[in-house]
């Protein structure tokens, strides 16, 4: 008998986020994995409450695994800047406003950091993944990842999103917009967050 490769599984991304959507699509497929957007059943947005990256990242995911049925991933991400006490921590998509792009948030960031001396514009971004079989998993697979960097004084690139082009990158001499993707994906929160969801999931 000839052997086949395994079917892919299915996954359901509890985001909108057509940047996460790309960069995790493009991880997980090598593993099996299909990863659908959950725009695709029209779900409304999650209530994110959560005080921490982590907490948000199981709301989202038990959100979309409620309304799809399906098993589920939820990402919470931000930028948590040290100079300003952590923000815009976990209000990072929404820093400049509901419904604010990523522009706004460069410009109000940067904004808030005005001239400060490059020692002192140190930050990170960190990501919480959270993966449910079904809504009430008692269960959850939990993976946090974290990559250090400095904030810019004007932005520089055109890769990635959101707050890319205004973070230094100090290993690679760049801002995270100006790196291939698949490098970004090898080094950044969310790559060294799926990295240690993917060891766990064998046996998901
Ligand atoms: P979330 O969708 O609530 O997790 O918000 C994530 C927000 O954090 C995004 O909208 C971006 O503003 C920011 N963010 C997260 N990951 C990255 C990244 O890899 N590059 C740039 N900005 C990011």
């Amino acid at each position: 008998m000839s052997e086949l490769a395994p079917p892919a599984r299915e996954l359901v991304l509890a985001s909108g986020n057509q940047g996460k959507l790309r960069e995790l699509g493009a991880m997980l497929d090598p593993h099996g994995w299909t990863v659908i957007p959950q725009s695709r059943w029209k779900i409304s947005e999650a209530d994110e409450n959560g005080l921490s990256f982590i907490e948000n990242a199981l709301i989202k995911a038990r959100h979309a695994s409620s309304h799809t049925g399906l098993p589920a991933l939820g990402d919470d991400s931000g930028l948590v800047v040290d100079a300003l006490n952590g923000a815009p921590g976990i209000f990072s998509a929404r820093y400049a406003g509901h419904d604010a792009n990523d522009q706004a948030n460069i410009d109000k960031l940067l904004t808030a950091l005005g001239a400060m001396p490059e020692a002192d514009r140190t930050a990170h971004f960190y990501c919480a993944m959270a993966l449910v079989r079904h809504a009430d998993d008692p269960a959850p697979l939990l993976a946090t990842g974290r990559w250090d960097g400095q904030i810019l004084e004007t932005p520089a690139g055109t890769g990635g999103f959101g707050y890319d082009p205004v973070f230094w990158v100090p290993t690679e001499q760049c801002s995270a917009a100006e790196l291939p993707p698949g490098v970004k994906n090898r080094l950044s929160h969310r790559g060294l967050a799926l990295t240690a969801l993917l060891e766990q999931m064998t046996a998901f």
